[in-house]
């Protein structure tokens, strides 16, 4: 994908505060952060979603996404730190070359998700989780 910010960014052609790279993944200073040192992790390969990264990818996301968090706790005194992805348009995502947000926060950094709570009727609640685990099934079945 030429035209990928990410894979311009990843190939050099575009600048970047660098915090973390292996053969797998590349992360760095999101330019625009929620708190400062907000990072964002991305596969190295181009995949516009998660569901297409292959495992041992999206594992190393995860794991030095989480290291990362607790280095942002250390180093810059913060108290935790948020992972977070958007997946497709109506989800937030905005670039699409998929990326682990690696957020810090603190108990009053201002920040706040806007989280809300609906509410299931009776029997909604297993008929929705009886269509995601058929849908899982054949998905996870063909890897
Ligand atoms: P999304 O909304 O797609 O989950 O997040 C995209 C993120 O990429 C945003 O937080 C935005 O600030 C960041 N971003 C967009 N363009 C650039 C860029 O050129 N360099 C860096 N370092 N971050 C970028
Ligand atoms: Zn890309």
């Amino acid at each position: 994908m030429s035209e990928c910010i990410f894979c311009k960014i990843i190939k050099g052609e575009i600048p970047s505060c660098r915090i973390y790279e292996d053969d797998l993944v590349y992360a760095f200073l999101d330019i625009g952060p929620i708190n400062f040192g907000h990072t964002l992790v991305i596969p190295k390969e181009h995949h516009e979603s998660s569901a297409t990264i292959p495992e041992a990818t999206a594992g190393r996301m995860f794991r030095i996404g989480s290291r990362i968090g607790v280095a942002l706790k250390r180093e810059l005194d913060y108290e935790a730190f948020n992972l977070h992805l958007a997946d497709g348009t109506a989800a937030g995502q905005v670039v699409m070359h998929a990326h682990l947000h690696v957020i810090p926060r603190g108990v009053e950094d201002g920040f706040h998700w806007n989280w809300r709570q609906l509410r299931y009727g009776d029997g909604e609640a297993a008929a929705v989780a009886e269509k995601i685990v058929k849908r899982l099934a054949a998905t996870v079945a063909g890897k």
